[in-house]
């Protein structure tokens, strides 16, 4: 096995152990159960989980998306967190290589992700996982681009989003985006940097407005029901930063030939 792939295969395992760490931690953290004690137990029959079922992706599979004790099914959320988190951790060292800055940003992209689920969940964005994540992202960005870089990207995204909430609620009357989304800006615009912060509201607000116009069509939900958006702007950061310079740069060529 050569070291690339030792390496690729190590940090891709990583991924999965941080899934696991995300489904456990965006079930607990809502409910105000404790991060680190305690067992993580089937939500249908309370049976704490052993070693067997905690095994990350192999033990939904195995056991065919069921708890082994009661048969009540478990979502597939969880072996989905599992694999997005193994292809985060892949892609990110991919993208980076084996740099001091990996580690960090490996963690930023898992706190995405359980922000991802909290606010599908309970609409809600914990400081408790927004300030660790923009602490996260001025290490990173310290480490390779810079401290300007993360302070320009940080003033763009907590400026756009608290503008646009102002808005929001000047024209509509109604609290359409908590302060939040402010917060989460700063912690993905410390890493991205601005132009890809930009870019990043832009395909949020984008898929978001496709989802919020379907559902809509389907009767569910009014112009006023309120979409986390939370969950369509994490992903969209962690896209960007995968592969946002290449698409800023294609769009360049385009317009300039
Ligand atoms: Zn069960």
């Amino acid at each position: 096995m050569s070291l690339d792939t030792f390496i690729g295969t190590s940090v891709t395992l990583l991924g999965l152990v941080l899934g696991s760490a995300v489904t456990a931690l965006s079930w607990r953290l809502p409910r105000g159960e404790s991060w680190v004690h305690g067992r993580s137990r089937c939500p249908g029959c309370g049976h704490v989980l052993g070693v067997p079922d905690l095994v990350p992706v192999l033990s939904w599979v195995l056991s065919h998306g069921r708890c082994r004790h009661c048969q009540s099914a478990v979502s597939f959320r969880y072996p989905f967190t599992e694999l997005w988190c193994a292809a985060w951790a892949f892609l990110a060292w991919r993208h980076m290589g084996l740099v001091p800055a990996l580690p960090f940003v490996l963690l930023w992209g898992t706190l995405l992700v359980t922000l991802v689920w909290i606010d599908h969940d309970v609409q809600l964005l914990p400081d408790v996982l927004t300030f660790p994540g923009i602490l996260l992202a001025v290490a990173a960005a310290i480490l390779g681009p810079g401290i300007r870089h993360a302070m320009f990207g940080m003033l763009t995204g907590a400026g756009m989003l608290w503008a646009v909430s102002e808005l929001y609620l000047r024209v509509r009357k109604v609290e359409g985006m908590g302060f939040g989304d402010v917060k989460l800006a700063a912690m993905f615009g410390a890493l991205l940097g601005a132009p890809l912060t930009l870019l990043t509201i832009f395909l949020a607000a984008f898929a978001g407005s496709i989802v919020g116009v379907t559902m809509m069509a389907r009767g569910r939900g009014g112009m006023k029901t309120a979409l986390p958006f939370g969950v369509f702007l994490a992903p969209a950061a962690m896209v960007a930063w995968l592969w946002g310079d290449g698409a800023l740069a294609a769009y360049a060529h385009l317009l300039r030939p």
